[in-house]
C-alpha cells in the first residue's frame, strides 16, 4: 500500500480517494505548483493535508475563514495531527500553543488568515520555521472582479516568492477569467499543474441490480461479454476463488486475486492481466491499487462496495482508454447489513462511524435512484448535470408506485413488535404466515397480523430492501440485527410524507394479478 493510501486510511479514516484527489495528492506531495479546481463538497482540503503530513516541514495553509479553518484545525487535531492556526479569533493560550510547537519543530500544519500576511513579523516568522508548502484555500478571493475579492490575498505571491517554495492553489470557480487572474496573481503568470477535469466518465456505462442469485447474475453479465478484460469485486476473500473457478468451468480465463496470498502469487496475476487479453480477475478490493490497465472493457460488483467514493473508485478502473466500458453492482439485503455491521463494530470513534453511515447510505441512495445513475453520482460530488443516457436508469426509466401504504404497514409491524425482529419473521406476520415462531410470541393476535396479504414473501422482501436503501430502517447490531425504524421514517409514519418505491424489482416476482398501488 503506498504512503498515500496508508494515510488516507489510518489518520483520515477514508477507504477510497474521491474522485480527482489522489491525482492532486500525487503532485502536491511531489511539489509541484497546483491549481486544483474542485466542486464544493469535492473534497479540497484533503488534497493539502495528506500531502502535508508527507512532506517535511511546515505547510502553510492560507483560508479566508476563521471558522473553517477553526473546524479544520480541531479535526487534524482529534485525528493526532499538530496543526494549529493563528487567527485574530485564538485565545493568547491557543496562540502560545502554536508557538510551542512550531518551536519544537512539531507543528505539521499551520493555518493562517490572509489579514496576518499584512504583519510585518509574518514574513520574518515564516522563513525561520521552515515552511515547505503553500497551501492557499478559496483561491479565487485574489479575483479583483469576482464578489469574493479579499486584497490580502495579493501578498500570497509575494510570500511564495519569499519563501521559495512550491503552492497549490485551490477552488471551486472555474471560469476561465479567474483561473487566469489566479495564475497571474499566484504563480507570477507560470502556468501550474492545473486540475480541472470534471469527475464525470462519460464512456462508462453504470447499472445496478438486486442480487438474486448473485453467482449466475455474474456468470451471465461475463457471458454477454466473453474476451473481454473484467474484474469482478467480491466483499470476502473466501467467494473469489469459488467464483473464479465457476467462471473456468463457463469457458472463461479467470482466476482471484486478494490480499491473503503469497505477494508472489498476486505479482503473477497482476502480470497475467496486464498483458493478456480477456483475463477476468475475481478479486476483493485488494486488487486495483497500481493497476493501470487502459482497457478493461467492464467491472463488476458481486457485492455492494463500502461506500459511495469506493464504488466510484473501483468502476473507474474500465475504460481508462476512453472506449465504451460497463459496470453492473449488485446488491441486496445481506451486503447493506453486512457493510452497517462492519462500520459499527469497526474500532472507528463514534463520529467516524456515522460519517461512514452517511457514505453507504449515499452508495444505497444511488442503488436505489429513481432518476439518471450519473446524475446522481455527480450531484453527491458537487456536480450538476443532465440526465446521461448512458445508465441502467436512462436506458428504462424505471417504474415507480406510490409505496406508502406499504412502508407505513412494515413500519407499524415493526414498531408492534417493539423493534426486535429482523426482515424474515416481520414479513411471516405481515403476510399472515402461522409460523411457530410467530404463534409462540403470540404475533398472529397483533392487528398487522396478514395486513399485508397483497404481496407475496419477495415482494415485502424488495419493500423492506429499498426500505432499507432509503435508510428508513436499519439493522441494529445489539439486537441480532432486528430492525429498527431511522428518524427518516418518521414522517412517512405520520402521514407527513409520502415514498416512492420502484414496482420493477416488486413485479418480477409476482404470480398474482398486478399489484394495487
Ligand atoms: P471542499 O472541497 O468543499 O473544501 P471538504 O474538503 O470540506 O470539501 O470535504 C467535503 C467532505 O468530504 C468532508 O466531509 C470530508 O470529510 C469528505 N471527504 C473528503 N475526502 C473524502 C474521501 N476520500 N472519502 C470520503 N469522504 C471524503
Ligand atoms: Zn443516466
Amino acid at each position: 500500500m503506498s504512503d498515500a493510501d496508508r494515510l488516507l486510511r489510518e489518520i483520515f479514516g477514508f477507504d477510497a480517494f474521491r474522485p480527482g484527489q489522489a491525482e492532486i495528492v500525487e503532485a502536491v506531495t511531489k511539489g509541484e505548483n497546483v491549481l486544483a479546481i474542485m466542486p464544493t463538497g469535492g473534497g479540497k482540503s484533503l488534497c493539502f493535508q495528506l500531502p502535508a503530513l508527507s512532506r517535511t516541514g511546515v505547510t502553510v495553509v492560507i483560508s479566508p475563514l476563521i471558522a473553517l479553518m477553526r473546524d479544520q484545525v480541531r479535526a487534524l487535531q482529534e485525528a493526532g495531527v499538530c496543526a494549529g492556526a493563528l487567527t485574530s479569533g485564538n485565545t493568547p493560550e491557543e496562540t502560545d500553543a502554536v508557538w510551542e510547537s512550531l518551536e519544537r519543530g512539531e507543528l505539521k500544519l499551520l493555518y493562517m488568515a490572509p489579514e496576518r500576511l499584512a504583519a510585518g513579523s509574518a514574513m520574518g516568522m515564516l522563513r525561520r520555521i521552515g515552511v515547505s508548502l503553500i497551501a492557499v484555500d478559496e483561491a479565487h478571493c485574489v479575483s479583483q472582479w469576482g464578489h469574493d475579492f479579499r486584497p490580502d490575498y495579493l501578498r500570497i505571491g509575494e510570500l511564495r516568492r519569499a519563501l521559495n517554495v512550491p503552492l497549490a492553489a485551490f477552488t471551486a470557480t472555474a471560469d476561465a477569467e479567474t483561473r487566469d487572474e489566479i495564475i497571474e496573481k499566484l504563480f507570477d503568470g507560470t502556468p501550474p499543474r492545473s486540475f480541472l477535469r470534471g469527475f464525470d466518465r462519460p464512456n462508462i456505462h453504470l447499472a445496478f441490480g438486486a442480487k438474486n442469485n448473485p453467482r449466475r447474475q455474474i456468470l451471465d453479465f461475463s457471458a454477454a461479454r466473453r474476451g473481454q478484460s473484467g474484474i469482478v469485486y467480491c466483499g470476502t476473500r473466501a467467494k473469489t476463488e469459488g467464483l473464479a473457478r465457476a467462471l473456468r468451468e463457463d469457458g472463461h480465463s479467470a482466476c482471484h486475486y486478494h490480499g491473503g496470498m503469497e505477494a508472489e502469487d498476486r505479482r503473477i496475476v497482476e502480470t497475467r492481466f496486464a498483458r493478456e487479453d480477456g483475463l477476468i480477475v475475481v478479486a476483493t478490493v485488494a486488487f486495483g491499487m497500481g493497476i493501470d490497465k487502459p482497457d478493461i472493457r467492464w467491472v463488476a460488483h458481486a457485492d455492494l462496495p463500502k461506500s459511495i467514493e469506493s464504488y466510484y473508485q473501483e468502476i473507474g478502473r474500465a475504460g481508462r482508454d476512453g472506449a465504451p466500458a460497463e459496470t453492473m453492482t449488485l446488491f441486496g439485503p445481506d451486503d447493506i447489513r453486512l457493510r452497517r455491521t462492519q462500520i459499527d463494530e469497526g474500532l472507528a470513534p463514534p463520529e467516524r462511524r456515522s460519517a461512514d453511515h452517511a457514505r453507504l447510505n449515499a452508495l444505497l441512495g444511488l442503488a436505489e435512484a429513481l432518476k439518471c445513475r450519473r446524475q446522481t453520482l455527480l450531484g453527491y460530488f458537487g456536480e450538476t448535470s443532465e440526465p446521461c443516457g448512458r445508465c441502467d436508469l436512462c436506458d428504462t426509466p424505471p417504474d415507480v408506485f406510490d409505496g406508502t401504504t406499504a412502508v407505513r404497514k412494515a413500519l407499524s409491524a415493526i414498531l408492534r413488535t417493539e423493534e426486535w425482529f429482523g426482515a424474515g419473521h416481520l414479513i411471516d406476520i405481515l403476510i399472515g404466515a402461522e409460523t411457530d415462531k410467530v404463534r409462540a410470541r403470540r404475533h398472529n393476535q397483533l392487528p398487522t397480523f396478514g395486513c399485508g396479504k397483497e404481496y407475496d414473501k419477495r415482494q415485502w422482501q424488495a419493500v423492506f430492501r429499498q426500505m432499507m436503501g432509503h435508510d428508513l430502517v436499519r439493522p441494529d447490531p445489539e439486537r441480532h440485527g432486528a430492525l429498527r425504524m431511522t428518524e427518516g421514517a418518521r414522517p412517512i409514519l405520520r402521514d407527513e410524507a409520502t415514498i416512492e418505491l420502484r414496482r420493477d424489482t416488486i413485479r418480477k416476482a409476482d404470480r398474482r394479478p398486478a399489484v394495487k398501488a
